[in-house]
């Protein structure tokens, strides 16, 4: 676990103006079924090494995280731009990339991504800036969607990701399993927990790349414009510095402050 007090409290003050995703998702009745094989989406959908943001009530500075989502689902605080991965194999089913900026374009989840695995899941990226996939491509875990973004519903960039099954109805996160120095780190268990409504604002998740799912990780050349770099450096180097994370924050806070002079200047207050 990395976290320090300071950075959580800085990325909280981030949190106070996130203006929620995609508008409320009906959800969960205790009927509702589950998922028919082993879990098939486990990947993290980046590389580097970023923040948990909200998951639905998890501890955070001044209670920001209390019934965020209302049901399963993460936030992870990621600059614009960043490249966004499939957390597993399957097939597209919906690819839209038609929002720009932020409103309520797409019911307020912005560009979207979504994506059904064998277990008969589905998971969804939004907020994207770029999308690169289409619809009924398939995909290997790993495979690039496109880019982060602050389209839809938001305030400061970040990805919101969750899982469904059926489509419609939110379901636990489950594992999210980054490839780290050859190895595997299973998260939420990695920060001691196995609810991910435990773990803490502001933990960092890491992750190298794909291999440890048994696909080549792209080289940082590969990773395309948008990759940051303090993240190339951070790859490059194995794992990223304090110094760098203080980067990447200030980065983050330019762009909501940006997004809050926005907001003002519209009348808008969220
Ligand atoms: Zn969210």
């Amino acid at each position: 676990m990395r976290i320090t007090q300071s950075r959580a409290i800085l990325s909280a003050v981030l949190l106070t103006l996130i203006v929620l995703v995609a508008g409320p998702i009906p959800f969960a009745n205790a009927q509702a079924p589950e998922p028919n094989a082993a879990e098939s989406s486990v990947a993290l959908p980046f590389i580097g090494e970023f923040e948990v943001w909200c998951t639905d009530r998890n501890p955070a500075p001044f209670n920001l995280c209390s019934r965020h989502h209302g049901s399963p689902a993460i936030d992870i605080g990621m600059e614009v731009g960043e490249p966004i991965y499939a957390t597993g194999s399957g097939v597209v089913i919906e690819a839209d990339a038609f929002c720009a900026g932020s409103g309520s374009c797409n019911n307020g989840a912005g560009n979207i991504v979504v994506i059904e695995h064998p277990d008969g899941t589905f998971s969804r990226y939004l907020h994207l800036d770029t999308v690169s996939v289409s619809v009924d491509q398939r995909v290997e875990v790993g495979h690039r969607l496109g880019t982060n973004g602050v389209t839809g519903h938001f305030s400061s960039a970040h990805l919101h990701y969750d899982e469904h099954f059926p489509i419609g109805q939110r379901v636990d996160l489950g594992v999210f399993v980054g490839c780290v120095d050859g190895g595997r780190v299973e998260y939420p268990t990695a920060f001691g927990f196995d609810d991910w409504n435990d773990v803490p604002f502001g933990s960092v998740m890491i992750n190298d790349g794909f291999d440890c799912h048994g696909v080549s990780t792209p080289t940082p050349g590969e990773l395309g414009r948008d990759v940051a770099p303090s993240i190339v450096a951070g790859l490059n180097s194995a794992s990223a510095s304090n110094g760098q994370l203080g980067e990447r924050h200030a980065s983050l806070l330019e762009a909501f402050g940006a997004h809050l002079r926005n907001l003002l200047s519209l009348g808008i207050i969220e």
